[in-house]
């Protein structure tokens, strides 16, 4: 059984008045057997880590190198030495907005293996890609593409977040949902053998506190990966405790 981990998504939102809503989670009860993982913008981190108590902090990206001319980027390293244990790779955005390939994405997750943080990798189809019916084929090979060798159950986490789900309140049904996470499972365990049972998998894309516990009761969903709803400690406070 893979672990359960409910992560938040703060993407490019948020300033320092903003920890107080990580600070109201830290001070309040969180949930026995639930990881708690916040991936603020990367100014917000050390400070972040601060006063994260039993909650773990994240990155959003990291660059592939651990130093180096590359102006504006920030490396693995850097991320867990301001106190970081987890980064968020290959997400959609990043994909979509930066050119993310597989390949960039798995020489990143291996920079977060080096640099000992635990790499959350992001795979998910386009509307485009559902209505032509090959999302299991398309998320599969991004899988394939965006995950090394040296994957474990302790360094890594897989999200699926279809990308037309995320920030538009649209929500995949249920069976779609489990039919995606059980084609990942199968991937992960043929691949990494019994590593590939406990890898934790997520589910992202418009979870709400209304529709989460559904969520959570599907096959193969050990938790979430929250945009914006993990913004607001009143909104992603019970998304956790239905965890
Ligand atoms: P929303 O929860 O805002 O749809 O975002 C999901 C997401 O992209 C998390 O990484």
């Amino acid at each position: 059984m893979a672990r359960k981990l409910a992560a938040g998504n703060w993407k490019m939102n948020g300033t320092g008045d903003s920890l107080m809503e990580l600070e109201a989670l830290a001070t309040g009860d969180l949930p026995q057997g639930v990881e708690v993982l916040i991936c603020p913008p990367a100014p917000l981190i050390s400070r972040a880590a601060e006063i994260a108590g039993g909650i773990r902090i994240g990155g959003q990206d990291c660059h592939a190198e651990a130093s180096g001319a590359h102006t504006g980027d920030t490396s693995a390293m850097m991320l867990k030495d301001a106190g970081a244990s987890y980064v968020i790779l290959g997400h959609s955005e990043r994909r979509s907005d930066h050119g993310e390939s597989d390949e960039v994405v798995r020489a990143k997750t291996e920079a977060a293996y080096a640099a000992d943080l635990i790499a959350v990798v992001c795979v998910g189809e386009t509307l485009e890609d559902r209505e032509a019916g090959s999302t299991l084929q398309v998320v599969c090979m991004q899988l394939a593409g965006s995950l090394p060798d040296s994957v474990t159950a302790d360094n890594t986490v897989v999200a699926y977040e279809p990308v037309w789900a995320i920030g538009t309140g649209k929500v995949p049904t249920l069976e779609q949902i489990a039919e995606v996470h059980a084609a990942l499972r199968d991937a992960l365990t043929q691949r990494y053998g019994d590593a590939g049972d406990n890898i934790p998998l997520l589910y992202g894309g418009s979870v709400k506190p209304g529709n989460a516990a559904d969520i959570f009761a599907t096959a193969n969903v050990d938790g979430a990966l929250v945009g914006g709803a993990s913004l607001k400690s009143a909104d992603f406070g019970p998304i956790i405790a239905a965890l």
